[in-house]
């Protein structure tokens, strides 16, 4: 990637200034300042939600099978992180982790880290049974995390994805899809982000995942605001918008009603991606921020 030096010195010295680096790459510490951003996000964004959304927050981690159910392994097991653990007594352990093969003698416990936030949704709704005929809403949140191979400071291996979901008939989900989509244009706006929104897909694994990335541009599937932080050849997706036709209800058996397989779709606010973009249009000083974006963020 070639990057804009000018646009390069920005963004690293607003970067200084909200997250400080840690021993591991790709790991910041959050500064007051960022927090408070992403906090009056947050808001902002709860404040769109429909009515009728059920609101879960997730840890971040999650059932290492239902992930597995989810079909995460076909498409990225280049991206997933495994929670490994010493197992034993007191005097196995203390042997171990004085040896200099203990790494080797890690033991994989039945979570992982999740790379999104709804994987954890649609098992919990399945176990529920039939799906309303109204459809269902979800306001989900957790810290994901993903294997990348790069650590630039838009893209960090741990970050909080917040989503709203929509499970029902394919229409109910494309419905969903579509309607965040049109509202994306005013969302960004509101925060005074130059902005524009694109087809997208997702980075699948191997060869067989560049034919799913092509299908799945073929089908409109998926959409992304994207945010110019580094160069107008390389934006940075800060927003997802997702048809997942009836994968997900395949998957875990999800009815709707009459007795169809669920569609379902998600729309994904990637929390630091966005309060950096905010830094990095309107300044790292809260009080030179446009008067309506502070408003719109209760800053
Ligand atoms: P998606 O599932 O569409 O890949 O991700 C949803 C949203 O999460 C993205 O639009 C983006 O805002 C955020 N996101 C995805 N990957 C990363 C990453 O590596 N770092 C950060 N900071 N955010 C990410
Ligand atoms: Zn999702």
């Amino acid at each position: 990637m070639t990057m804009n030096s000018a646009a390069k010195d920005h963004v690293e010295s607003i970067t200084k200034a909200l997250l400080i680096p840690t021993a591991a790459a790709g790991v910041y510490a959050r500064t007051a300042l960022f927090e408070q951003v992403v906090e009056g996000l947050a808001a902002f964004i709860g404040r769109r939600r429909d009515a009728e959304t059920e609101i879960l927050r997730f840890p971040p981690v999650m059932s290492r099978q239902q992930l597995q159910s989810s079909g995460y392994l076909q498409s990225f097991p280049h991206l997933l992180g495994c929670v490994s653990s010493l197992d034993g007594d007191e005097s196995d352990i203390r042997a171990l982790v004085k040896g200099s093969d203990w790494l080797a003698r890690l033991a994989t416990t039945d979570m992982v880290l999740n790379p999104a936030a709804c994987y954890p949704v649609y098992p919990l709704a399945a176990a529920r049974g039939q799906i309303p005929a109204k459809g269902l809403l979800f306001d989900v949140a957790a810290y994901c995390f993903r294997h990348e191979a790069t650590h630039e400071i838009d893209r960090l291996q741990a970050f909080q994805m917040r989503e709203y979901l929509c499970l029902g008939s394919a229409s109910q989900a494309l419905g969903f899809r579509d309607r965040w989509l049109s509202r994306a244009d005013e969302f960004a706006m509101q925060l005074g982000l130059p902005h524009r929104i694109e087809p997208a897909s997702d980075p699948f694994f191997g060869r067989a995942g560049r034919l799913a990335s092509i299908s799945q541009l073929e089908q409109s599937l998926k959409f992304e605001l994207l945010v110019s932080l580094h160069s107008d050849r390389q934006p940075t997706a800060c927003m997802s918008f997702n048809y997942h036709l009836d994968h997900f209800g395949k998957a875990w058996n999800l009815r709707t009603e009459t007795g169809q397989i669920a569609h379902t779709a998600c729309v994904a606010f990637g929390m630091e991606r966005l309060a950096l973009a905010l830094f990095a249009t309107h300044g790292i000083e809260l009080t030179s921020w446009p008067t309506p974006v502070r408003t719109n963020l209760s800053l």
